[in-house]
């Protein structure tokens, strides 16, 4: 199998059935080296609901998407085998379960020595994920996180685990260096000025939009830590402002640009990325679609990152 995108030259890119990036459809054992994995869940949000939808939605979308980088001059399509491995089983009504059923299901691609980029999902999913990267290590991963919010929040309704904690519980239960973290696209407001202790205490790098707009992107690049070790890219959409993303579940104005988001993406220096996962769509609430478009853009961004390394 060559792992090729079906041309919009051949078949108009509004026909067939609907894949990422229209790349073959195969089970978890095929010869690819990128799969590429829907997760459709979406128990773990605090407002408003949607992101178990995302993995379809960018699927359709995604036959819009194009292998060649203007800026790289490489088409990742031709760097990488690159596939859809389908949607990971879960539970609406039980993120316990979902937790367990998403560990599972990673750990069995990543045993297969692949890497995997997630798609879709409330936040609440990326710590399953982690835990799975985590036990294929052998060691505490380096967190590259894009997002509004910096989701290292306390319990809620009594809950340890929603879309806004993964955070703290990755560095509680070892799998996340603190100091291997950095959070771009930060801003408030705040519950309160508590919000900012985990952070402190832990020595994570927040990077707020105000230091993307102050330093400018060659600024902020420069100041990002370097990072040792394998890392992990966990891409939260409503890092981008609500203009640009209005399709999420907790939207946050005076947030990222798209534009700003590809230069950050396209000068990360990540020496050895082992997945990244794209969360926080959410179609219901993304009437032009632009959300979805956006996050397809995203996830381009990301395979040439694994592409270049
Ligand atoms: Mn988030
Ligand atoms: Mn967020």
């Amino acid at each position: 199998m060559d792992f090729k995108p079906m041309s919009g030259r051949v078949l108009p890119r509004f026909s067939g059935v609907k894949t990422f990036f229209r790349l073959p459809h195969v089970g978890m054992n095929e010869s690819y080296d990128v799969g590429i994995l829907g997760v459709p869940f979406d128990g773990g949000v605090s407002y408003r609901p949607g992101a178990r939808f995302a993995p379809s939605k960018v699927r359709e979308f995604s036959s819009l998407g194009r292998g060649y980088h203007w800026s790289r001059g490489i088409n990742v399509f031709d760097q990488l085998k690159v596939a859809d491995i389908g949607d990971c089983p879960t539970v609406p009504i039980s993120l316990e379960k979902s937790y367990e059923l998403i560990e599972k299901h990673l750990s069995e691609v990543l045993a297969l020595d692949k890497r995997v980029i997630s798609i879709g999902g409330d936040h609440s999913i990326t710590l399953p994920l982690l835990r799975a990267y985590h036990k294929k290590q052998g060691q505490k991963l380096n967190l590259v996180h894009f997002d509004a919010h910096l989701d290292t929040y306390p319990a809620a309704w009594g809950f340890e685990y929603h879309h806004g904690s993964f955070v703290r519980h990755a560095i509680e239960e070892g799998l996340v260096n603190g100091e291997g973290c950095i959070q771009i696209g930060i801003r408030g407001p705040l519950a309160g000025g508590d919000d900012l202790e985990f952070v402190n205490k832990h020595g994570l790098q927040v990077v707020t939009v105000d230091d993307v707009r102050d330093k400018g992107i060659k600024g902020v690049l420069a100041s990002l830590r370097k990072l040792e070790g394998p890392t992990y890219l966990s891409f939260d959409i409503d890092c981008l402002d609500p203009v640009y993303a209005p399709g999420t579940g907790t939207p946050v104005p005076g947030g990222l640009t798209s534009y700003e988001v590809q230069k950050l993406l396209r000068g990360l220096e990540i020496k050895n990325l082992v997945g990244a996962d794209i969360v926080e769509v959410s179609p219901p609430y993304d009437p032009s679609d632009i959300t979805a478009i956006t996050a397809v853009d995203v996830a381009f961004e990301i395979l040439c990152l694994m592409a270049s390394e």
